[in-house]
């Protein structure tokens, strides 16, 4: 099955789901929210090792033997949070069974798009390839490939090698765009896609 979503044409994407839809470099992202927040309250570098809640407090304890205090922690340290993994006990991440690898490149090397200010999904079997243009004048193409496998990956394997010859094979017969996406992709570094249960994510102070 083709399918298209008409994402910017029309304000076809705002109609739907009330906004827009934006693909945006993440440190321009990170930039807007700190002009929003301001830095005076921000301190970089300090990594969450433990937390403890008292029920009259929290106390986070930073790698560099520092602690704070706290009347309610927000965690927002990713998919293998330490806040997440003090109030829940099936907080550690599951592997979905699919795994990508990514890539960056400027738009104006990757001259067999057919559309390269739109995103763009190639589709096959137990495979597909993503390119969607980000920063100024679409300057970029963020490139993911996405594939089924491998069956397993522990916890702690978070990227793992892969044989970048063999995967390269499979898309041998894609269109040439895809071929040259491809020329920009780390296909020897595989990243595992987990995934957390969004349930028992609070508890206290936490
Ligand atoms: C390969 C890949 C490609 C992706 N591509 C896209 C994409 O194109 N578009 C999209 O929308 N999403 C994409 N995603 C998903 C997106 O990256 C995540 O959904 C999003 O980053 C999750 O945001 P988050 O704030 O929960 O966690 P994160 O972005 O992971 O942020 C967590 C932050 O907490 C910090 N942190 C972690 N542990 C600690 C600690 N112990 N102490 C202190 N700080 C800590 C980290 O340094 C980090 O800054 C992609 C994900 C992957 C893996």
């Amino acid at each position: 099955m083709a399918a298209s979503q008409p994402l910017a044409r029309d304000n076809w994407y705002r109609q739907e789901y009330g906004s827009p839809y934006y693909g945006a470099f993440r440190t321009d992202l990170q930039a807007a929210l700190l002009d929003v927040v301001g830095r005076v309250n921000i301190r970089l570098g300090k990594q969450l090792t433990r937390l403890d809640d008292s029920g009259e407090e929290a106390t986070l304890y930073w790698a560099d033997g520092t602690r704070d205090t706290a009347d309610l922690v927000v965690g927002a340290d990713g998919i293998r949070s330490v806040v997440r993994q003090t109030v829940s006990d099936t907080a550690l991440p599951v592997f979905t069974g699919n795994s990508a690898f990514r890539g960056l490149a400027k738009t104006a090397l990757l001259d067999r798009l057919p559309e390269p200010h739109s995103f763009t999904d190639w589709i096959g079997e137990g495979m597909h390839v993503l390119n969607f243009p980000i920063g100024k004048d679409f300057e970029y193409q963020t490139i993911v490939v996405f594939m089924d496998g491998p069956e397993k990956l522990e916890h702690d394997a978070w990227r793992v090698p892969a044989d970048a010859a063999a995967i390269g094979k499979k898309f041998a017969h894609w269109h040439p765009a895809v071929g040259q996406l491809l020329e920009h992709v780390n296909l020897a570094e595989r990243w595992g896609m987990f995934q957390v249960s969004p349930h028992g994510i609070a508890d206290g102070r936490c």
